[in-house]
């Protein structure tokens, strides 16, 4: 049989202790996670601004030498178009006119030769010779969006074979004063002029640049791919925002390779947009593995934290639990199992401050075996110790609520706490202990208690001995009325027995 052990709350702590490690662990690896993503991520806003400067920068470079080239070229196609309707000019001599024609032409290795067309398509004067061979080009789109669209201002063909080799033609109508089409003034240039451009640049393994014209067709991109080139694209969502907007960036899949880049245009208000492109895998490449190595030393450490933590909290409640066991040994009575001398004075002191505190009864039983010096001397010091553990079975199976503490006193005394109870309902309490231990030692000789019964509300000006002195007495009648009997104390100086 277990007699009343009650743990110590006092020991609590720490094992709130031991919570509170962890807590504090895993609020810590919470801190210093999130401070390791924060920086992360910044360390990738970081890469992804530089890429997009660096991007700036290259397209800016590319769109401003194309735009330089094209404008000088048109410059050109615009000289030739109103020398051609001057009346004057008709009447010269085919060399003075081509060198009035030609005179400010602009000449570079990758413009083709500039060309004049009549209204019906007909080749009528060629930048590059006086004699030029009968070519019709009438049912070239070039031709037919000039003759159709008086306000096209300059046309930039889609990329075709041009005098054999790949270019893109500009051209310009040739409008008469009444404003009647006379013809098309054309131009190239080749993509000898795109890939030299592109082949000064220094680009990584997947970056693209790809020029497209403003219906989205695409004029050249690097890397080169000739089925590529001619593709309309203007579909594409980022591309179409590069086609509207002045300049920009945005992140999206090539519908050319599928990967998936960061795209940024410049000055989108010209004929070609210049987009280029840098894949994501290649921007984020080395911040990737920056992250992986401060991810897995973060990984390392947490892991670290963690095993440190969960020792450290099982020594702590190893060392709480063997607390509590000391504490409970040390207020644990060794024959009996029931509270000692020391605990009861303490939870005396306790209860008696609470009672006072709220004005409540506190009753308390002193018990003492009768004639025990004698089954000592008649039967041994060993079977006297069986009846003092069968009396505190008897003592503890009848106190059975939690605020109770009963205690062996000291030899072959008990006493019994009872917070709350008047005199009538301790003496019922007395009353059961006293005939539990009658039957339960029905044998040959049976045992007995005697017990004094003291019940009162602490006032201010009186302290518990005076409720032990009266239990005490109480017992000492019961006694001299001969044994095995409970005796209520008669406190007549203290108004306020219960
Ligand atoms: P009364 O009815 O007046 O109480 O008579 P009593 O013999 O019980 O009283 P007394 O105080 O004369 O004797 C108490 C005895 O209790 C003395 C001692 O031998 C015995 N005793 C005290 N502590 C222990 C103990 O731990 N074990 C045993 N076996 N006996 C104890
Ligand atoms: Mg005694
Ligand atoms: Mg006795």
């Amino acid at each position: 049989m277990r007699f009343g052990r009650r743990r110590n709350e006092a020991s609590r702590p720490w094992r709130l202790s031991a919570k509170l490690l962890i807590a504090s662990s895993v609020v810590t690896i919470i801190g210093f996670s999130a401070i390791c993503a924060s920086v992360l991520l910044d360390m990738r806003r970081g890469e992804e601004a530089l890429a997009r400067q660096t991007l700036e920068n290259l397209a800016s470079g590319i769109d401003a030498d194309i735009g330089r080239n094209v404008e000088l070229y048109d410059l050109s196609l615009r000289a030739v178009a109103s020398s051609m309707v001057m009346p004057e000019v008709k009447d010269l001599s085919k060399p003075i006119r081509h060198l009035i024609l030609f005179d400010h032409a602009a000449t570079a290795k990758h413009f083709g030769a500039i060309q004049v067309f009549d209204a019906d398509g007909q080749l009528t004067v060629d930048a590059s010779t006086l004699d030029p061979v009968p070519e019709n080009r009438a049912d070239e789109e070039f031709f037919k969006v000039h003759r159709d669209r008086p306000d096209t201002g300059l046309f930039i063909s889609r990329p075709m074979l041009h005098r054999g080799s790949y270019a893109i033609v500009l051209s310009r109508r040739i409008t008469g004063a009444d404003g009647r089409f006379l013809g098309v003034v054309a131009g190239s240039i080749r993509f000898s002029y795109f890939h030299e451009m592109f082949g000064r640049l220094n680009l990584g393994l997947a970056d693209t640049i790809t020029v497209v014209r403003r219906d989205g067709t695409v004029i050249m991109r690097v890397p080169f791919d000739l089925d590529v080139i001619g593709k309309n694209i203007g579909d594409v969502a980022g591309v179409k925002r590069a086609l509207s907007e002045p300049s920009g960036w945005y992140s999206g899949q090539s519908v050319i390779d599928g990967m998936s880049r960061l795209y940024v245009w410049r000055d989108g208000t010209k004929p070609l947009v210049v987009l280029v492109g840098k894949p994501w895998s290649s921007i984020l490449n080395l911040w990737r593995k920056e992250a992986i190595r401060i991810g897995a030393i973060m990984m390392a450490l947490v892991l670290f934290m963690l095993a440190v933590t969960l020792f450290l909290a099982r020594e702590i409640s190893r060392r709480a639990q063997a607390e509590d066991k000391l504490e409970e040994l040390a207020t644990t009575d060794a024959l009996t199992g029931l509270k000692n001398r020391r605990k009861f004075d303490a939870t005396m002191d306790d209860e008696w401050r609470r009672a006072t505190r709220q004005q409540t009864p506190l009753a308390l039983l002193m018990i003492d075996a009768d004639h025990f010096k004698a089954y000592n001397d008649t039967f041994g010091h060993q079977a006297g110790d069986q009846v003092l553990i069968g009396i505190a079975i008897c003592i503890s199976d009848s106190v059975r609520r939690a605020g109770d503490c009963a205690a062996r006193y000291g030899g072959e005394e008990f006493a019994v706490l009872l917070p709350g109870l008047s005199s009538p309902e301790a003496l019922v309490v007395a009353e059961k202990i006293r005939l539990k231990v009658q039957q339960w030692s029905d044998e040959s000789e049976i045992n007995t208690v005697s017990i004094g019964i003291a019940s009162l509300t602490p006032g201010a000006t009186i302290d518990w001995s005076e409720l032990v002195g009266a239990a005490d007495k109480a017992l000492y009648a019961a006694k001299a009325n001969g044994r095995n009997q409970s005796v209520l104390a008669s406190i007549p100086k203290l108004s306020l027995v219960a």
